[in-house]
């Protein structure tokens, strides 16, 4: 009577073992796509820096405050802290310094259009994953770009559609599971496919998940 308990034991060692081992697989899966997509944004941030991109890198946004903090002692403003002070402004709180971008917004009332200024948090660069991500898991994977764009919006300023859907095409649920895309595209996706860590390849594929042909859904 002893054996089959033994053997339950040994079935529910076996568990735990999988158990943390897919953790850490998941842990490495996370890792994996978050330097993938800031190799993804490095290319774009230099890409679009010369056209007045609307990414801040943390050193910058540090630059960005400290310019503010000096102009706001010295007589004899640069043109660097002028710049600084016409794009940004500081809010404190106990334990750190926010940046916030100056806009202005259009507002119509009663056909009467009018701008209003308004602060918008920055995010800068290196946090835009963690942002994306987050927003991403409260959506649900939603795969629409524009819900995401909105729905960071309202909180963060600095995050770009190009990066939600760089973030978007390496999400490794999205890829795997079968949900079909709200539009049906015919174009070819970029797409990361990774059996193990370490061996990520990239192909193009063309996607007829919703018109299986012989029960295959993906054209190389
Ligand atoms: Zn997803």
């Amino acid at each position: 009577m002893a054996q089959p308990r033994e053997e339950e034991a040994d079935v529910e060692g076996n568990d735990k073992t999988k158990y943390t081992s897919v953790n850490l697989e998941k842990k490495r899966a996370a890792a994996a796509m978050k330097s993938r997509f800031y190799e993804i944004m490095e290319e774009e941030y230099s890409r679009t820096k010369s056209g007045g991109s609307c990414m801040v890198k943390k050193s910058e946004y540090n630059e960005f405050i400290n310019l503010i903090i000096q102009s706001s002692s010295v007589k004899g403003k640069t043109q660097h802290m002028v710049n600084a002070w016409k794009r940004y402004m500081i809010m404190s709180n106990v334990e750190s310094q926010q940046l916030y971008r100056k806009l202005q917004k259009k507002v119509t009332n009663k056909g009467v259009t009018t701008l209003k200024a308004i602060q918008w948090k920055v995010a800068y660069f290196e946090i835009i994953f963690d942002i994306i991500h987050k927003t991403h898991i409260a959506l649900m994977h939603s795969r629409d770009i524009r819900v995401h764009k909105l729905t960071i919006d309202k909180h963060w300023w600095g995050i770009t559609e190009t990066a939600i859907c760089a973030y978007r095409e390496l999400c490794p649920e999205c890829l795997h599971s079968g949900k079909p895309p709200k539009a049906e595209e015919m174009t070819p996706l970029n797409m990361m496919i990774s059996n193990s860590i370490g061996s990520l390849g990239q192909m193009d594929l063309i996607d007829y998940r919703r018109r299986p042909e012989n029960g295959f859904k993906w054209i190389l």
